[in-house]
């Protein structure tokens, strides 16, 4: 009886860890926050296995249901659309919903892509430390959240949205006082369009226009 929880790639499938492709192979169940997203890539490794569906609206019920199934002995694996389980993602709930029904369970991580990882690794920014901060709220909150950046002295990292970057961008200009900080946005890392935008806020914010506002974005800010 254990929980896998397996990092899954970012984008590019062939992001894949060996570790990972055995552990989904030899689990009993995939537990996977949408169905559909996952075949694609089970699909293309061959691999044949029920997936039942947890995600963050999933209630008690399915949580019963999933710790009923460890108890019976059962191997699962956990994976998200992308990247790490439990990165904001859903994940963490559930494990720590099963370490309190079964607190000697074995739970496993398959490490692999993160997104926030990613981009740090190629911005050339001093990393000993670094500050994630995942989405900056929708309304409530986001100024207060764009005001404490700059109060952050090291690197900072965060996840955006294609319909609110340039809202973050604008934001950032607003209420973070980032001055000449060098700034990096990752745009659709490992998939096609991948774009790597580098320089201080005023360099960045005019070259990205409306049209190449499609995809994925992590902005890494660096340390004062
Ligand atoms: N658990 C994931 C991880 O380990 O990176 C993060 C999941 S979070 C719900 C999704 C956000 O991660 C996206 O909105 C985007 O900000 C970022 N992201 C995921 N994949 C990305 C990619 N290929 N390129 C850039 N950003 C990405």
């Amino acid at each position: 009886m254990a929980l896998y929880v397996v990092a899954t790639p970012i984008g590019n499938l062939e992001d894949i860890t060996i570790r990972a492709i055995n552990a989904l192979s030899n689990s009993d169940l995939i537990l996977a926050e949408d169905t559909r997203v996952t075949k694609i890539l089970l699909d293309r490794y061959n691999i044949k296995k029920e997936i039942l569906s947890y995600h963050q609206h999933s209630g008690f019920k399915k949580i019963d249901r999933i710790i009923e199934l460890l108890v019976q002995g059962k191997n699962l694996a956990l994976v998200t659309d992308a990247g790490t389980p439990a990165i904001n993602d859903p994940g963490s709930y559930l494990v720590n919903e099963a370490l309190k029904a079964i607190p000697d369970l074995k739970i496993v991580p398959i490490p692999g892509p993160n997104a926030a990882i990613a981009a740090l690794s190629i911005s050339g920014f001093p990393t000993e430390e670094f500050v994630f901060l995942g989405f900056p709220p929708h309304k409530k909150g986001r100024q207060t959240f764009f005001k404490n950046i700059s109060e952050i002295k090291s690197a900072v990292v965060f996840y955006e949205s294609k319909h609110r970057i340039l809202k973050a961008l604008e934001n950032l200009e607003k209420f973070s006082e980032i001055g000449t900080r060098q700034i990096m946005i990752a745009r659709e890392l490992t998939k096609q369009f991948e774009t790597i935008y580098r320089g201080t806020l005023a360099e960045i914010k005019p070259r990205l226009t409306d049209k190449n506002l499609l995809g994925e974005f992590v902005v890494v800010i660096d340390r004062t």
